[in-house]
């Protein structure tokens, strides 16, 4: 009998700190990138160009933090760091981290230590990147303003995407066409329905 596995439940074991963000002038600090990263087990590197890519910003590690250019809120990060787990961490057979990330051909895939199955990361983010992808110039959209810039266009807020609504007061719910995208910024027209 004492020759059998012990059995673990490393995914309940599996807990990722609460990151810690905070906007600076017009920065945002990540401040546990490092630690996360080391949690998850994944090159910083990997993190930083995934953040990097969603986030449609520049930014760079300092020490044990990352310095984002742009304002980010800490329930984006977050809600990033939760997609970059499930996407490239979490075995989708066993919903263990045990798991490492490896290249065959130009394909990345995602190796389970735990159970052995293995999953390419590439059609999943694609796929995931179409449907989070919900803003197009062109398109209108019922916004809610949640803000008011400094040269006093109302800002909504879609996915990632911040919208600038000339002339529109904050708590206003407005009907708005996206006049061009830039990055993670949209220029809007107020519609008249
Ligand atoms: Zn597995």
């Amino acid at each position: 009998m004492g020759k059998l596995p012990h059995i673990t439940s490393d995914a309940e074991r599996f807990s990722i700190p609460d990151v810690r963000v905070f906007v600076e002038g017009r920065a945002t600090v990540f401040e546990n990138f490092a630690e996360i990263a080391d949690v998850l087990n994944r090159n910083p590197e990997h993190l930083l160009k995934y953040l990097l890519r969603e986030l449609g910003t520049a930014g760079k590690v300092e020490g044990t933090r990352v310095i984002f250019q742009g304002r980010f809120s800490q329930e984006m990060i977050a809600g990033l760091i939760d997609d970059y787990v499930s996407e490239y961490v979490i075995c989708s057979e066993c919903n263990r981290p045990d798991t490492h990330l490896t290249k065959s051909d130009r394909t990345v895939m995602l190796k389970c230590d735990a159970c052995g199955a293995q999953r390419s990361i590439r059609k999943r983010y694609v796929k995931k990147q179409s449907a989070a992808n919900v803003l197009e110039e062109g398109q209108t959209y019922d916004v809610r303003i949640e803000a008011v810039g400094k040269r006093g266009d109302g800002i909504a807020k879609i996915g990632k995407y911040s919208l600038f609504v000339p002339g529109a007061q904050k708590g206003d719910t407005v009907k708005v066409r996206v006049k061009k995208i830039s990055g993670t910024l949209a220029f809007t027209e107020r519609v008249t329905s």
